[in-house]
């Protein structure tokens, strides 16, 4: 038997599980690059989203910087274009240009006036580093020159910190000094001035609250401090989701603002953001959409100016655009149930099945990262999926393969080494054990191997076909699922698929008893035997041998019986046709029974008178009458032996039957006078009803004439002198029927049946001194039936016997009614 052992194969599973978890983490911890890059595939994969219809850019261009002259401008000129946009009413003017050094008074002011005519402007601050007063570094806010900072709404941080491939996918919300002056973004400055919110924004891990919006930012640690008196300073770092790629903002030309081209409705309600895009003026950022080319052929290749990424800060902030990326645990609990679920397809599915099962499972972890992406602004943890699948399928499916191989192995050597004790291994060719093979050459080793049992099981087939034995096997449930030819020939109908138990029971063959018993101890191991006898399709003595079917040559442990284990797989049911031994052995009583009781009584009187004679001087009268006696017990002797082998003759079927038509009245007057001594002789009176129109009977006339004369002789022997003896035939259309009849002395009821059996005699005879055998109704009954006839008897005490003699016309031997009159009658 082939043993595998499941404890490996879990144990190979889970290294592979460990091994893929350690590939997932080595990737998500030393390949931020990765993710960074599947973040970008992202975006691309998403598209651009539609523009918002809310933000204008005023872009300090190329045609600006020619229509205007060279940057920097003078600030009356900035004054100027945010007069025209205040015009407008805009919600907020951002201005991302900084104006950290005072210029001449006049234009300052002129500035001023106008930042203080529009009221709603933000202006950019930065942070920069300087030695103080004792020499030290320092980080100090570089904000705008005093008269412009008065006139300012507010002013934001315009602070970008690209990520490690320079691609500047979030931003951080707000940024402090040394002394922890925090300033606020840029972009959420102007939304504070457009959306007129009071307050700072209230900060919690992973999420910031300002005023309506809930912006989802990276979390960082806890919310409480664990120091006391030390506030947390949060940098509130945003994922911007960008719309698209460079120039998707709306956008004017600052020239055309400046000269009036643009009318002043053009702003209102806007949130206006002025800075440089011209290429020239630098402040240029990375963004994912980079190399993007978008629905209209457009590319967006170019980098992204500043203002733009303000501009798409502010989008996401409104439109609660913030992403996020998934949890770290949740993370871990995505790969490891991707694992399990390729663990699943690779282990249960096979072929076609299992790759497309693997392709699902990779287009479910492609598609369900866009929709968490596109519609929930969750970012998945695509290289750390892709690597979970792309290392733990493999790997699975080599094991899987591996084990497989192995496992055919096993089976090959089992196999050879199984058909190497069964008859003669022609060739005697064994499997080399350790060698590896590769499939083919297992392939071939298969082919042969599967040749040989083949050519073995017909042979087995063979031998179980050509015994004259029954075999049946039924399996535990009960179920025959092996039959024999030589046993169904036996029961004359298809045994295969029915219930074993059902069958034995159904032909009486065995009590529920019995076959719960031999169930029981042929589970113990037990061969049981049982003779059962059956009468349909025919007469036969059946020898059952149950055994129990035990998997390949194992010998069940003295453990295994009474553990409940059994590994018991079938019943094996030999049967055997004792049916001529049993005739034999009866035939053997019955002779043996004949020999000491039959003819011991006739010889011992032989014996005795013959004795008497030798030995003592009788007289004449006297030796006369001995020897009468002596005289009629040898024909009594003569008499019984011969009707005995009669008897035997018929059964054995030495006898052959003489069939030919027979005219019944001549039959019965034939027998008729064969009696007639004897009836004259105890004054009975013999009587042939003779019936015309009878049908030819086909049959042996000689042994059918002696069967009426029994008949006969019994009537006339078992009644009183005077009375009278009938004897007739008669037909209807199904029978024709010989009738003996008698006014004699009857049969008990209860002796009817037992008359017809050998050497039986009523109690009354054997008292009485009328002579018989007990043979004769015996060989009356076989004679019929041999004739495809049966006997019945109808009597009552006191009044008289009938027998009637019925031969129908469809029995074996048929008899063409219709012809053959005559005309006999006494
Ligand atoms: P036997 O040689 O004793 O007559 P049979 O086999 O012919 O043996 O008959 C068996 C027994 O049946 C007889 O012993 C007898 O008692 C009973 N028997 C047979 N025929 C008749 C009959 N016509 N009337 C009464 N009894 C009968």
């Amino acid at each position: 038997m082939i043993t595998r052992r499941p404890q490996l194969r879990i144990l190979r599973t889970l290294l592979i599980w460990i091994a893929s978890g350690a590939a997932v983490f080595l990737v998500g911890s030393f390949a931020p690059s990765l993710s960074n890059a599947s973040i970008n595939v992202l975006f691309r994969l998403r598209g651009e989203l539609p523009p918002p219809n809310d933000i204008l850019i005023v872009a300090i261009d190329d045609p600006s910087l020619q229509v205007i002259g060279r940057y920097p401008w003078d600030r009356s000129v900035i004054a100027e274009a945010l007069d025209k946009i205040s015009s407008g009413r805009p919600k907020a003017v951002g201005i991302d240009i900084i104006f950290a050094e005072e210029a001449d008074r006049g234009e300052d002011d002129r500035l001023a006036a106008a930042i203080r005519q529009n009221g709603r402007v933000v202006l950019p601050t930065l942070l920069f580093e300087r030695a103080d007063e004792a020499g030290q570094s320092r980080v100090d806010w570089l904000t705008p020159i005093g008269v412009l900072d008065e006139a300012v709404a507010s002013k934001g941080h315009v602070h970008a910190a690209p990520g490690v491939d320079g691609t500047l996918r979030s931003i951080q919300l707000s940024k402090a000094d040394d002394e922890g002056h925090r300033i606020w973004a840029f972009g959420l400055e102007t939304v504070r001035v457009a959306q007129d919110i009071t307050g700072d924004p209230i900060e919690s891990s992973g999420l910031l609250k300002f005023g309506p919006h809930n912006i989802r930012v990276l979390p960082e640690g806890s919310d409480q401090s664990l120091v006391e008196g030390v506030s947390i300073t949060r940098s509130n770092e945003m994922l911007i989701n960008y719309i698209g790629g460079t120039n998707s903002i709306p956008y004017l030309s600052f020239a055309d603002v400046f000269t009036g081209k643009v009318p002043a409705d053009t702003f209102t309600d806007k949130i206006v953001l002025v800075g440089a895009t011209s290429p020239t003026l630098g402040d240029i950022q990375v963004t994912p959409f980079m190399q993007y080319v978008g629905a209209d052929g457009r590319q967006g290749g170019q980098a992204m100016p500043g203002v733009e990424v303000h501009a798409n800060v502010i989008n996401t902030i409104r439109n609660g655009l913030s992403l996020q990326p998934l949890a770290e645990g949740w993370s871990y609990a995505l790969v490891l149930l991707i694992i399990l679920v390729i663990t699943l397809a690779v282990k249960w599915l096979e072929g076609a099945g299992q790759v497309v099962a693997l392709a699902s499972i990779l287009a479910v972890i492609a598609w369900g990262c866009l929709i968490a992406f596109d519609q929930y602004f969750l970012i998945l943890p695509v290289p750390e999926l892709l690597t979970a699948f792309f290392f733990a399928a493999p790997l699975l499916l080599l094991d899987r393969s591996l084990s497989a191989s192995r496992d055919l192995d096993l089976k090959l050597s089992v196999l050879s080494a199984a058909q190497k004790g069964f008859l003669q291994d022609e060739d005697g060719s064994e499997l080399p054990r350790f060698v590896p093979h590769n499939l083919e050459w297992k392939l071939r080793a298969v082919d042969s191997i599967t040749t040989r049992l083949l050519s073995r099981m017909s042979f087995i087939n063979r031998v179980l076909i050509g015994m004259s034995e029954g075999v049946m096997v039924a399996d535990l449930s009960g179920r025959i699922v092996f039959v024999n030819p030589p046993l169904e020939a036996i029961f004359g109908q298809d045994l295969r698929s029915r219930d074993l138990i059902e069958i034995l029971m159904s032909w009486g063959m065995l009590s529920p008893a019995e076959t719960e018993t031999i169930g029981s101890q042929v589970k113990a191991f037990e061969i049981v035997q049982k003779e059962v006898v059956i009468n349909s399709p025919e007469h036969r003595n059946l020898l059952l041998q149950f055994s129990a079917v035990t998997p390949g040559t194992e010998i069940p442990l003295a453990t295994d019986i009474g553990s409940g284990y059994s590994p018991v797989m079938g019943i094996l049911i030999l049967v055997f046709d004792v049916t001529k031994q049993r005739e034999l052995d009866r035939l053997r009583a019955e002779t043996l029974q004949f020999v000491s009781h039959e003819l011991r009584s006739p010889l011992t009187s032989i014996q005795g008178l013959s004795d008497v004679l030798q030995k003592f001087d009788v007289s004449a009268s006297e030796s006369r009458e001995m020897l009468e006696t002596i005289h009629s017990e040898a024909i009594r002797l003569n008499k019984i032996i011969t009707r005995f082998l009669d008897t035997k003759r018929l059964e054995s079927g030495v006898q052959e039957l003489h069939i030919a038509a027979l005219d019944i009245n001549k039959l019965l007057s034939g027998a008729i006078g064969s009696v007639a001594p004897l009836a004259a002789e105890k004054g009975i009176h013999l009587k042939h009803v003779v019936n015309d129109g009878l049908p030819i009977l086909t049959g042996d006339d000689q042994l059918l004439t002696q069967a009426v004369e029994n008949l006969l002789s019994n009537a006339v022997k078992y009644s009183d002198p005077g009375t009278e003896v009938k004897v007739y035939a008669v037909s209807d259309t199904q029978e024709l029927k010989i009738v003996v009849s008698d006014a004699g002395f009857g049969i008990p009821p209860d002796k009817q049946e037992r008359i017809f059996e050998k050497f039986y005699r009523l109690p009354r005879d054997e008292s009485s001194n009328v002579t018989g055998s007990g043979l004769g109704l015996s060989f009356v009954k076989d004679t019929v039936e041999k004739h495809g006839g049966y006997i019945s008897v109808n009597s009552a005490v006191g009044d008289g016997t009938m027998f009637t003699l019925s031969f129908p016309y469809d029995a074996k031997l048929s008899h063409s009614p219709g012809f053959g009159n005559s005309n006999m009658s006494k």
